[in-house]
């Protein structure tokens, strides 16, 4: 039964919720008021909000939208502190504005690229074929009205569904209120939940000359200028799919590598997505680390760095970009007076289904501590939570075999175990490889190189044969790998994959051709297109 009094020019609307306590929402007249209004009760269980959410992006909106269809009353902080470089963005999180929406669009643009060339030995004529040529600027500018136009969706969705937006950064003040300051004031916000969702940004090494200098994927979807040519320091998802997407462009494009390609991935695979980004023209300093960036007259970057023997070097580049992992931005909370520990990295947030050491006080999304930083991730653990809270869901996130796809230049998807964990795990004695070359019927024609297109099937060796990893190298692996994550989840075998009749001619439907073992010895290249 809802009630409605008015005091102090606040109008309280008392709500008997999910879990049959009555909540509180007030209508305000101005900033003043809802600030005293916030200092409620807290004895009485009575908050401004049911839910306040720090961090508006994968995993805060997500939770807050579904916490709002429940019924719940929620406000959303956001704010982007801007990059060194000077970047900010809207509304929405990394995904959108600087991570993978943009990226997908450069990577669609390098691989039209080379769709362009295909196209000719399919019969297209272009007069003028030699003079083709690709405008950084036009790139960048559709990217950002794509970026930007996915910023105002995403704040008329939250009018629509009564989520309040907060363009204010969220500071802790006690376990059941936060500070912001607004272009309005202060505001105390209380609630009876709170989530964390602040994500990370990039980090940049300590050498001279790299946060003045030097550029991270907060700055590249924006670029101002051309990024000409470009040394990318660090060999994870970032580092491989900008170095990727700006050679496809036609840039001079080298990676820096402080260990190995793709560390925690499946290292057979990592070494053929190098192998083919070599292929592509991409260059690979390895086992190197950067010592210095220094700015010439001329306006270039000077970097220089050592190899594992500490021999130095040095080149000039255009533009230095760094892509070495990022921080989660707890620091900026105070977490301390809200009592919320962080995990033995000193920075994110070690929480057992979602639920930080505080019990009210939830985290997701990218902020967890050895969790996936995907963006599917953190919108599934957000939705699922605020189930929990206001909903009658039991259903906890399942981070085991989650899917992902790394969109270098021939894409590398995969899911579940990679050979080395496997092997970890189970001992090399109990599994089973099944692996092979294919060739995509597409590439024939313009023939492109079909060296690099591998896949492998991590299995255990008894019975049915469970399957614990599969792995992609192919145009599309994303869309791929995707249902065959699901497969898994039902606990697909290798002998239901082989009874499964394929669709041809796809490149998909090697999964279901894959009959070479590695223990076998035999030739994984395939002996025809439609053996
Ligand atoms: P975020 O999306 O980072 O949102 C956090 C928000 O909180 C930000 O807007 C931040 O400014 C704000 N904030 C922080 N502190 C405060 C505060 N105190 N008060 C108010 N607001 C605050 N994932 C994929 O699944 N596929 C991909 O292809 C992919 N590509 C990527 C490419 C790049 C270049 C990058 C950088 C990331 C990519 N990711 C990808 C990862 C994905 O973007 C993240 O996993 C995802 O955005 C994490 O969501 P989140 O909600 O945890 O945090
Ligand atoms: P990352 O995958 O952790 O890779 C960081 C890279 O930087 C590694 O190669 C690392 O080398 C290197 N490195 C770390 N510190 C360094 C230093 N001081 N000097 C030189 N090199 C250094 O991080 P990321 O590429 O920045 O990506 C962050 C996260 O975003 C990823 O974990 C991923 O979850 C997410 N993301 C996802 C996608 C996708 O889904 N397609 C795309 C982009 C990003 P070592 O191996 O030696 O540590």
């Amino acid at each position: 039964m809802a009630s409605v009094f008015c005091f102090n020019n606040v109008i309280f609307r008392g709500v008997r919720n999910f879990r049959g306590n009555t909540f509180y929402a007030f209508k305000t007249v101005n900033t003043q008021i809802r600030n005293s209004s916030s200092a409620v009760n807290k004895s009485n269980n009575s908050y401004e909000y049911d839910l306040v959410v720090i961090g508006g992006g994968s995993g805060g909106l997500s939770a807050a939208k579904e916490a709002t269809n429940l019924g719940a009353k929620v406000a959303v902080l956001d704010y982007v502190t801007p990059s060194p470089r000077g970047s900010k963005w809207g509304l929405g999180g990394t995904c959108v504005n600087v991570g993978c929406i943009p990226k997908k669009l450069m990577h669609q643009a390098a691989l039209l690229g080379e769709a362009v060339k295909d196209a000719q030995s399919y019969g297209w004529q272009f007069p003028d074929a030699e003079n083709i040529s690709h405008s950084w600027d036009a790139l960048r500018d559709a990217v950002q009205g794509h970026v930007k136009s996915v910023n105002w969706v995403t704040r008329v969705e939250l009018r629509d569904k009564k989520v309040e937006y907060i363009n204010g950064v969220g500071v802790f003040k006690d376990p059941f209120t936060v500070q912001t300051v607004t272009k309005q004031g202060e505001r105390l916000l209380t609630a009876k939940y709170f989530l964390i969702a602040v994500g990370g940004r990039p980090r940049y090494p300590d050498i001279p000359g790299a946060i003045e200098y030097g550029i991270s994927s907060d700055d590249i979807f924006s670029l101002p200028n051309e990024p000409g040519k470009t040394l990318v320091v660090g060999a994870g998802y970032i580092g491989l799919e900008c170095a990727g997407f700006l050679r496809g462009l036609g840039y001079d494009a080298t990676i820096m590598v402080r260990s190995v390609v793709l560390r925690g991935f499946d290292q057979q695979m990592a070494e053929v997505i190098a192998a083919e980004m070599q292929d592509k023209g991409v260059k690979f300093l390895h086992k190197c680390l950067p010592k210095a960036v220094e700015k010439l007259d001329d306006g270039k970057l000077k970097v220089t760095w050592v190899n594992a023997q500490k021999e130095e070097f040095n080149d000039v580049f255009d533009t230095v970009l760094f892509a070495i992992g990022r921080r989660a931005l707890t620091r900026e909370l105070d977490l301390a007076k809200a009592g919320v520990k962080v995990a033995g990295d000193g920075e994110k947030i070690d929480a057992v289904n979602e639920q930080t050491n505080v019990p009210h006080i939830y985290a997701v999304g990218d902020v967890l501590y050895k969790k996936p930083e995907l963006t599917p991730v953190a919108i599934h653990a957000g939705r699922l939570l605020a189930r929990r809270l206001f909903g009658d869901s039991t259903v906890n996130m399942d981070y085991e075999n989650v899917a992902t796809t790394v969109f270098s230049p021939l894409e590398y998807g995969c899911v579940g175990l990679s050979e080395e964990a496997a092997t970890e795990k189970y001992g090399a004695d109990n599994l089973e490889i099944y692996h092979g070359y294919y060739k995509p019927t597409e590439f024939f024609i313009p023939q492109r190189n079909i060296s690099h297109c591998y896949l492998k099937v991590v299995a255990l060796r008894e019975g049915d044969q469970k399957v614990l990893g599969m792995h992609f190298i192919g145009p599309n692996a994303g869309e791929i790998i995707q249902g065959f994550a699901a497969a898994i989840k039902l606990n697909l075998t290798v002998q239901v994959l082989m009874n499964t009749v394929g669709i041809h001619p796809t490149i998909a439907e090697e999964f279901t051709r894959i009959n070479v073992t590695k223990r076998s010895g035999k030739d994984p290249n395939p002996a025809s297109c439609c053996s």
